[in-house]
């Protein structure tokens, strides 16, 4: 059945509206992409279509033509974004979309315009000595984590589709090539500004400095300085978006200044990985051998990435560079205790405060090194809280989560004491913990499983499941509850890959 508002629709997938083209030319380089053998339309994230105002009939039709890149759609001017970066530390002065082409921008339902972004759709100017292909491994785990930190609640660039492209790619062995559709609030990244800050471009650094303004922080038209409220807006997004990382045991892997987005989603899940049990010096990627991108060392490493934004802006924020830098340092400073206030808040919320107390800290702080020295879980433990907030005979289930459970019994005292000065009622508690709380993450071992199926034997359900799971991580969802579980010893992944 039609309804009307499919009627009205016009008979084109996507109604673009390109504005990133408009910028100087030196931002992008025009370019279409790369034709692959036999597409195969692996999944098409319908409610995001929707959201997206595209018409989902034509993409059903012909999404594996779209997807792949082999049909460029009507409105369509694909171009690859110019941006440096630091890689681990390390300037390198022309990174860019090397193996991603931007088909264009849409206006969303709720007028928001997002990037519609081909990743592994052939080679660029930018690809270096890169092939510009996917191979579907991380196009999956692409998939999967970012729609999971989505129904989280924590910003996140969005999986539109993922299609096979019946082409091997060569890696250590030959995988079968895929591509990720990536729909993003905006491609910027802290390595854009940087790579128009390394050419000494001044025009330039304004321009896409005007153009993030009114594209995602529309509100500081009219701020004394809207360069320096941007610096400072971006710092702010970027607080709370770690703040909420640590939060679930997210850890990024490579969060390089061209992996730091100015609109504060989280973007680029190559290692990336959420931890099982609790240890705040966990590292997955296997590209990562000093540690630099740990879980507990991402607070910091943001700060330093803000850092070099704050550089790139400088001669916007004032003609006079001491006073810029003056401006600036403030600014990062800032950052640090913003952080701080916002992960305290979220704890809080974590172990079922309503009110705030000078010795909160001190309460969860001492949470976290008993989980760490007994081989806690962290999602689990903090479930098993909530469910205890509510109910007194759950407080086995929760000390099993511990490797001797008898631990547990200090902190639970100086926890019900806190709470019998917070105003909330235990029910009303229980149920607020269980919304801060999610019972199911991606779990690195369930991840794996599923890309494993997908790649050796071509079955896909693994992947289907998890998306269903995952897309309501804080209901209890009993038919799931193996899904809640840790990897046993034999299951555990202690590294993941950059997949490039
Ligand atoms: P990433 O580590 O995914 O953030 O990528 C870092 C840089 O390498 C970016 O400029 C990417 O576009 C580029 N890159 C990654 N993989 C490939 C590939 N297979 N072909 C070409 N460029 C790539
Ligand atoms: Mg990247």
């Amino acid at each position: 059945m039609t309804s009307a508002l499919q009627k009205n629709r016009p008979d084109t997938a996507f109604g673009f509206d390109n504005s990133y083209l408009r910028l100087p030319q030196n931002f992008f380089a025009l370019q279409a992409p790369t034709q692959v053998a036999e597409p195969w339309l692996i999944k098409l994230n319908v409610p995001l279509a929707e959201e997206l105002g595209l018409n989902v009939e034509i993409l059903k039709r012909d999404g594996a033509a779209i997807f792949s890149g082999n049909l460029i759609p009507e409105g369509a001017e694909p171009l690859a974004m110019a941006y440096s970066g630091h890689q681990f530390g390390h300037f390198v002065p022309l990174l860019g979309d090397g193996r991603a082409i931007l088909l264009g921008e849409v206006i969303d339902r709720n007028g928001q315009r997002r990037d519609i972004q081909l990743k592994g759709a052939g080679q660029t100017p930018f690809s270096r000595r890169g092939d510009g292909r996917a191979a579907l491994g991380p196009v999956l785990r692409e998939y999967i984590i970012s729609e999971a930190m989505f129904a989280l609640g924590i910003p996140a660039t969005r999986a539109l589709a993922a299609v096979l492209t019946g082409e091997g790619v060569r890696r250590e062995n030959v995988l079968p090539g895929a591509v990720f559709t990536r729909v993003a609030a905006s491609h910027i990244r802290v390595g854009t500004f940087q790579y128009l800050a390394a050419g000494g471009d001044e025009d330039g650094i304004k321009a896409l400095a005007d153009y993030v303004i009114e594209r995602h922080y529309p509100e500081l038209l009219a701020a004394e300085n809207p360069y320096l409220a941007l610096y400072e807006a971006v710092c702010n997004r970027q607080a709370a978006l770690i703040a909420r990382w640590l939060q679930v045991g997210f850890i990024h892997g490579v969060m390089n200044t061209d992996n730091m987005t100015i609109s504060g989603e989280t973007i680029d899940f190559g290692p990336c990985a959420f931890m099982d049990a609790y240890d705040p010096m966990t590292v997955f990627s296997s590209i990562d051998q000093h540690g630099r991108y740990a879980y507990a060392n991402q607070p910091g490493i943001g700060q330093w990435n803000l850092a070099r934004l704050g550089e790139a802006l400088l001669p916007l924020i004032d003609v006079d560079r001491d006073k810029a830098i003056e401006h600036a340092n403030a600014i990062i400073k800032a950052y640090g205790e913003r952080f701080h206030a916002q992960w305290l808040q979220g704890m809080r919320g974590k172990i079922g405060l309503d009110s705030a107390e000078d010795g909160d800290l001190e309460v969860i702080q001492s949470l976290l090194a008993l989980m760490q020295a007994q081989g806690a879980d962290f999602t689990l433990t903090f479930r098993r809280l909530s469910a205890l907030a509510g109910d007194p005979g759950a407080e086995s289930v929760f000390a099993a989560t511990f490797r001797e459970p008898a631990a547990t019994a200090e902190w639970l005292l100086q926890w019900r004491e806190r709470l019998s000065r917070d105003p909330q009622v235990p029910a009303d508690r229980a149920a607020a913990m269980k919304r801060a709380n999610p019972a199911f993450i991606p779990r690195n071992h369930r991840v794996e499983q599923a890309i494993e199926a997908a790649v050796q034997d071509g079955d896909f359900s693994l992947f289907e499941a998890l998306l269903t799971v995952l897309s309501h991580p804080y209901d209890e969802q009993p038919a799931f509850a193996a899904y809640m579980e840790p990897p046993k010893p034999e299951e555990r992944v202690l590294q993941t890959f950059c997949g490039t």
